[in-house]
Parts: structure tokens; C-alpha cells; sequence
């Protein structure tokens, strides 16, 4: 079986640190909490966005290193366990100053999902300013050129190069692809066409921007990908699942991974599997 795990952001700042969304409130005295420790229950009420913090992302790369097999799209899965891939949505800049030296620390590999109107060749801007841009703004305008919010293509091709990360289209301008006035042929193939041109490798993963798809998408980015990544709370069954969009779940605000991945909540994502196979069968898997 496959867990795909969702992240978004890692943050460096301590007031980013965030409590798991399914944390009992009571777990410390009322009152006596740093605005900081108070539990959010969206992963969108963080100002910069979902994510965890820098000293909770590596406890979990910790974790899943010692217990699981981590694994890249199309590697062979374990026979017995649970093979875990790790993916990041969105390529923001914490990924290469926070994420990718944790990678190397931990000798783990992820999947970077890259929408690639938002890269610019370089920057010289501090990190520290680019790290300062909220998920809501990055993609605003013209932010992603005077700010540099995300990788840019030199940071991208040091990763590629590393071996530590493998890039996934993420679209070009990351738009929903279900709305009808969305190029879908474009946004796939474009996005492909970019990544593979200036990073010099090929690119077989597609990841749906917000997660979303349905049959007419999919099958439109069938036709470039050997892989695509919805969000759906589900395990799968490896990594062809009947031509589906594979299920990935979210891992974002999680100060303990293992309280996450507990073998009930493992059960419940090994049934939403059963029931996805099942839709599937009766051709309704877009409405998962
Ligand atoms: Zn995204």
C-alpha cells in the first residue's frame, strides 16, 4: 500500500508554530498559551499559510525515515509495509531554504510540485524577505517577480541535481482545472515543456493545483503524465490505481506524524481506498 503525504510550507519562525488541528484545546491551561500554541483549526488561518515549522517537519522526517519506505513516483513498493512518498505543493522558497537541506540531512527524496509561471532564473534578494510573502500573495500579480516568493530555476536545477527532489508540473498558472474557461491542454503541457527544457530532466507527475480534478481534466493530463496527485484522505493501492488520480493526504500542521499515521487512522484511509475503488468501478471517481 502507498501513503502520499501533502505539505505545503516549512516554517523557520516560532510563531508559526501550530498545534494539530484535531488537538484537544484543553491539553494546557487555558490562559497560559502563546498566541502561537493556540490550536487552529484551518490550515488557512496561519498568515503565511498551511505548513509546519522547521523543528516539527524534521521530527516527522525523522519518523517516517525509521519506519516506512520512502519512495519516488514508480519505484517498487514495499510487499509487507506501508510505502510512504513525500510531496510539496507549490515550490515556495522555504521549500529550498528550510525543506531541501532537512532532505539531505535525513537522506530522504520528495516531489516538488512546481506551477511554473511563478519562476523567475534567479534572485538576489534575501531569503528572509522572500520567506515574508503570504500563500495568499504569492501568486498575486506581478509578487512572484518582486519578491521572489518561490524556488527560482537556478535553486530548482541545484535540487534536480542533488537527487533529493524530483519536480512535478503544478500547472503553468495554477488555476483550477475543472472551470471551463481554463486552457487544461495548455496548462498541462506547457508546464512540462518548461520543467523539462530548463531543468534537463523529464517529468512524469502532475499534481492537480487545489487538489481539484475531474474526468475531463484527467484525462487530459493522462495523455503527458504517468502520474497525477489529487487530495483525497485515501491510501492507495500502488501507483497505478486503475488510471485514477492518486490520493495524497494532508500532513500540513501536524506537530506529531505518528499521532497522525496511528493504525486506525491508517485503517480509516485503507477503507476510503475500498470505497474510491469501488466508485471507481462505477465510473464516479470524480466525485470522490
Ligand atoms: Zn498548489
Amino acid at each position: 500500500m502507498l501513503l502520499i503525504l501533502m505539505y505545503h510550507r516549512a516554517f523557520a519562525a516560532p510563531e508559526c508554530r501550530l498545534l494539530d488541528s484535531d488537538s484537544p484545546a484543553s491539553a494546557e491551561p487555558a490562559g497560559t498559551l502563546a498566541p502561537w500554541h493556540r490550536p487552529r483549526r484551518r490550515a488557512g488561518d496561519h498568515r503565511l499559510g498551511a505548513g509546519n515549522p522547521v523543528p516539527v517537519l524534521q521530527a516527522h522526517f525523522e519518523y517516517l525515515r525509521r519506519r516506512f519506505d520512502v519512495v519516488l513516483p514508480g519505484e517498487p513498493l514495499h510487499p509487507r509495509r506501508l510505502s510512504v512518498c513525500l510531496s510539496f505543493d507549490d515550490a515556495y522558497a522555504d521549500f529550498y531554504a528550510h525543506v531541501f537541506p532537512l532532505l539531505e540531512k535525513f537522506s530522504l527524496r520528495a516531489v516538488l510540485a512546481v506551477p511554473t509561471a511563478f519562476i523567475i532564473p534567479q534572485t538576489s534578494l534575501p531569503m528572509e524577505e522572500r520567506l515574508s510573502v503570504t500563500q495568499n500573495e504569492a501568486m498575486l500579480g506581478e509578487v512572484f517577480r518582486s519578491k521572489a516568493p518561490f524556488c527560482t530555476w537556478e535553486e530548482l536545477r541545484q535540487m534536480v541535481s542533488s537527487g533529493r527532489v524530483q519536480v512535478a508540473s503544478h500547472s503553468h498558472r495554477h488555476p483550477d482545472l475543472r472551470r471551463a474557461d481554463v486552457d487544461a491542454a495548455f496548462e498541462v503541457s506547457h508546464s512540462k515543456s518548461l520543467l523539462e527544457q530548463n531543468l534537463g530532466c523529464r517529468v512524469s507527475t502532475f499534481v492537480y493545483p487545489f487538489g481539484a480534478v475531474n474526468a475531463r481534466a484527467h484525462h487530459t493530463v493522462m495523455r503527458h503524465y504517468s502520474f497525477a496527485m489529487r487530495v483525497g484522505s485515501a491510501l492507495n493501492s500502488g501507483w497505478y490505481p486503475h488510471r485514477q488520480p492518486l490520493c495524497r493526504v494532508e500532513a500540513d500542521n501536524a506537530p506529531d506524524i505518528a499521532r497522525r499515521l496511528r493504525w486506525n487512522r491508517l485503517a480509516a484511509l485503507g477503507l476510503k481506498w475500498m470505497a474510491n475503488g469501488l466508485r471507481a468501478t462505477a465510473g464516479k471517481w470524480q466525485s470522490l
